[in-house]
């Protein structure tokens, strides 16, 4: 039986993702875990458990399963991407100031400068693809850093190792939000990151069927604030998603390496279209940061993003024409998703920064699915034909 604890030589990815968070009601023989829906429970009880807002074994095993294939000594788990945001945030103090990567999802935009901006949390927006930006990184003199790569929805790959490496000379924390890559093409603790942070609702879980987030981290301090955060602000998942998400985390990494493949080769066709202007996908050879993504990702995860030719009216209505790619936000489920980021998952950004990352009416992002490629692409070029 899998111990709660992980051992970090061994053994395997694909076996941690099935085999860890066992423990629980173990006596029982159940092969999986059951759901615990008690809100409360007796005082005293030799797990520790008093009240779910704080912790139950739900949560507890998603937790284990989480530090196991993160490689790290934490992880806490939360209702969605965005409270796990909302508890990292939640420890910073009036007048501190948040350095950020200026395309970030954005949820996390709009949380910073409409909520903790209001509290007197500030932040300032760079691109840290820039080589320039590691250099200025103390002239902000920000509490934190604050990183997405590869990012959404334009997949620039910022170097993580150069940014943790920078930010560590003044002790200054970076958060990264490992969302589109996962734990399983990207390590951003051991590439010097504090915290790596994760919607568990895109491919962590894999089935668009239940929300979470988690901060994964092997700072004992910053474990602390997060078990805090957890409780004292209401962030706590529920027991059945957390079922739901340990359920999904078992075949991460097979539904992981299809998408991978289809991502892969559907881009390749993608940039034959003649009705395409650009495609971006981090491996491929005309992607900026090519180099970076190889050099810190075991894959070039399973977005895909384009510019087409068109104006918003053709877009949406090739976005609306797929038969196989949904149009929906959301992203990293067994099913394949087409969004227009200007006018869904960006559009509460400013239209001034919106046009600076070059999220323009004819961008369209496709999340890839577990489906047969050849179905996605000829879907794609029939309805493309059509555009033109
Ligand atoms: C979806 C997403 C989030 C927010 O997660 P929710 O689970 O929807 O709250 C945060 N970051 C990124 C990169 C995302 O894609």
């Amino acid at each position: 039986m899998a111990s709660a604890k992980p051992n970090k030589q061994n053994p395997g990815l694909s076996t941690r993702a099935i085999h860890h968070g066992e423990s629980f009601a173990a006596n029982t023989g159940t092969v999986m875990p059951p759901i615990f829906p008690s809100v409360t429970y007796q005082h005293g009880n030799p797990e520790g458990f008093d009240y779910t807002r704080s912790g139950n074994p739900n949560f507890r095993i998603l937790e284990s399963v989480l530090s196991s294939i993160e490689d790290c000594n934490y992880a806490t788990v939360f209702a969605s991407g965005v409270s796990a945001i909302t508890a990292v945030t939640s420890c910073l103090k009036a007048g501190e100031l948040v350095l950020c990567e200026e395309n970030l999802y954005g949820c996390t935009v709009r949380l910073f400068e409409q909520v903790f901006n209001r509290f007197g949390i500030k932040t300032a927006w760079v691109d840290f693809t820039d080589p320039s930006a590691l250099a200025r990184i103390k002239s902000h003199n920000p509490a934190m850093v604050w990183l997405e790569s590869p990012t959404n929805p334009m997949l620039k790959v910022i170097d993580l190792k150069a940014v943790c490496g920078s930010a560590s000379l003044h002790n200054i924390p970076v958060v990264v939000d490992n969302t589109f890559a996962t734990p399983l093409l990207q390590s951003p603790l051991e590439l010097g990151a504090t915290i790596s942070l994760t919607s568990t609702t895109k491919y962590i879980n894999g089935h668009s069927d239940a929300l979470g987030g988690s901060v994964c981290t092997n700072s004992s301090e910053w474990n602390s604030r997060m078990i805090f955060a957890q409780k004292s602000l209401g962030l706590q998942p529920s027991p059945f998603d957390c079922w739901l998400i340990t359920r999904g985390i078992k075949t991460l990494p097979l539904r992981l390496e299809k998408q991978v493949n289809n991502a892969k080769d559907f881009a390749d066709q993608l940039a034959k279209h003649k009705a395409v202007k650009w495609v971006r996908y981090p491996f491929r050879s005309d992607h900026p940061q090519q180099a970076i993504a190889r050099k810190q990702m075991k894959g070039g995860g399973a977005i895909v993003t384009a510019s087409i030719q068109g104006d918003k009216d053709q877009i949406y209505s090739f976005c609306k024409s797929l038969r196989y790619f949904t149009m929906a936000e959301s992203l990293g489920g067994i099913e394949s998703l087409v969004c227009h980021p200007a006018t869904m998952t960006h559009a509460s950004l400013d239209p001034s920064m919106r046009s600076r990352l070059g999220i323009d009416d004819g961008l369209v992002r496709f999340s890839i699915g577990c489906e047969d490629v050849v179905d996605l692409t000829a879907d794609i070029n029939n309805s493309l034909d059509q555009l033109q």
